[in-house]
């Protein structure tokens, strides 16, 4: 069974009634592409949750109460007066009259969106104001002592600090958040105080207040706050990744906070490994990672969600688009379809109905995404012909738009990730790479150029040419290079007949009579 159907049946078993299946994010910058992993993880969980018949909602907290901690090096140094600040305090950086949080957030949820997963979005700079946190809030802070024990008990390196409350206000004179400590409780007010060294990145400003901490005055520190969003919303469902689910980790407290503070069961977990984009021309100068709209760019919306569904959540995702990695995916994603239109591999199959945007999985033309980048880099050809050409083999209706999203993609690729072996280009002049060719190959070039007049199929001029090549005693390599070095002055390339074929016959002929001469 696909393994997003087999938590979905797992949680059906274990928990009773209807689920919420929940992820979130702080909005500290541009959104790492990693953070992917997370919203697909929980769509598909949410999608087979709906289709094994159980009752349930998904949603996605923006964490937009959370301190600017750190400076995104794209970001003027004027910000610098933000940290400590919430991020929905923060103004965004187009001068827009939306906040540094919405500004990002929006950006990754309209990535999320196209890649077909939908959940409602909350934003906790509506959730405290509205009061919804309130209750926990209350727990939390009349816990304190106990919330610090757990810590203690589950991570086992915190000691206890003395008059520690697990609430952060939002200081009215400087407005940081990063940088207050409450330290009294008294059932309806906190005391704190701005403290100008509490942290390295934010400096306080020393103010001294009292204030009710319900309504959105401040919020709780986010290892209580992820339990927290659990009761006051009734998220049963959040998987973390690996590095909020090792042992002692903020997944440990928060389930020990469900039991012994907050009295409810904690959300079912699902721990999933990385997605990690790699490659040179991936990683932004800048050292901010790779962004989910840079990756969302280079693959069409169902094949990045492919790749994000086919792995099961304890496998590590390494993707990196250089080279032939891009090519493969579309390979497989192709074969993915075949799984499930012909019904042979069900994990597959499922992996591909999974990934599909809105609709329900319909018969697209398959071209090997190599075939096409072939054609796009040949002179006078005209991919919408040759695939015309492929249609009885396909079984199916050339679909233009299919070919012009594919041909979009190709071209995105030869640009930026294609390997030097995948690119060619037929050179106007005979190129100086012919000085590796030896008499055999020189005699081989003369015999086709002899024997190009005559109408010729790309498959037989192809055995032509290998048989030619063997009578010179030549190895099918040895022939083949004859060609690629003689139009395209490297030593490989596409189906030495089809690109013979697909140029001007006498530009041919007069080509490879030109290499023999001295
Ligand atoms: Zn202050």
């Amino acid at each position: 069974m696909f393994w997003a159907d087999k938590i979905a049946l797992d949680i059906k078993e274990k928990r009773k009634g209807p689920q919420w299946v929940d992820d979130m994010k702080t909005p500290s910058g541009k959104i790492h592409v990693g953070a992917l992993r997370g919203v697909i993880l929980h769509d598909l969980i949410y999608k087979a949750l709906l289709e094994a018949g159980v009752e349930s909602k998904s949603t996605y907290i923006i964490n937009d109460y959370d301190p600017m901690d750190d400076l995104p090096s794209y970001l003027p140094p004027e910000y610098e007066k933000y940290m400590g600040m919430p991020f929905f305090k923060v103004p965004a950086p187009d001068g827009s009259n939306q906040t540094y949080a919405q500004y990002y957030a929006h950006d990754f949820i309209s990535v999320f969106n196209k890649l077909g997963a939908e959940p409602e979005i909350f934003w906790d700079s509506k959730l405290y104001p509205r009061g919804i946190m309130d209750e926990a809030i209350r727990i939390a802070l009349d816990s304190a002592e106990k919330i610090q024990d757990i810590y203690q008990e589950v991570s086992g390196s915190k000691k206890r600090q003395l008059g520690w409350l697990p609430f952060q206000p939002i200081c009215p004179k400087c407005g940081k958040i990063g940088s207050t400590r409450a330290f009294s409780w008294d059932g309806e007010i906190v005391e704190f105080i701005c403290e100008p060294e509490m942290v390295k990145w934010a400096k306080g400003c020393g103010y001294l207040g009292r204030v009710s901490p319900f309504g959105g005055t401040g919020k709780l520190p986010w290892k209580v706050e992820w339990p927290a969003h659990w009761m006051a919303l009734g998220i049963t469902v959040e998987g973390a990744g690996k590095d909020h689910s090792s042992a002692g980790g903020s997944r440990d407290i928060a389930n020990s906070l469900c039991r012994e503070v907050f009295k409810i069961e904690p959300a079912y977990n699902i721990p999933y490994e990385w997605f990690l984009v790699g490659g040179a021309k991936m990683s932004s100068s800048k050292g901010t990672g790779v962004s989910a709209e840079e990756v969302a760019k280079i693959l069409p919306p169902e094949v990045l969600r492919f790749l994000l569904t086919r792995f099961n959540y304890k496998q590590t995702i390494n993707f990196d688009p250089a080279g032939e990695t891009i090519p493969k995916l579309f390979d497989e994603y192709d074969r993915a379809a075949s799984a499930y239109f012909e019904k042979t591999d069900e994990d597959l199959a499922r992996a591909f109905e999974l990934s599909q945007i809105k609709d329900k999985p319909r018969e697209y033309f398959r071209i090997r995404f190599s075939q096409v980048a072939n054609w796009v880099q040949m002179p006078n050809v005209d991919p919408e012909k040759e695939a015309e050409a492929f249609k009885g083999s396909a079984l199916i209706d050339l679909d233009h738009k299919d070919l012009q999203e594919r041909i979009k993609y190709v071209k995105i690729w030869l640009e930026n990730y294609a390997p030097e072996e995948a690119k060619f280009t037929v050179h106007k002049t005979l190129p100086l790479t012919i000085g590796e060719l030896n008499s055999a190959q020189k005699e081989l070039l003369a015999k086709i150029a002899h024997e190009l007049g005559r109408d010729w199929q790309p498959e037989e001029l192809q055995n032509a040419i290998y048989n030619w090549g063997k009578d010179l005693n030549l190895t099918s390599s040895e022939s083949f290079q004859a060609i690629y070095l003689t139009l395209l002055a490297k030593k490989h390339g596409p189906k030495a007949s089809w690109l013979i074929l697909s140029l001007d016959k006498n530009f041919v002929k007069d080509r490879f009579i030109e290499a023999n001469q001295p």
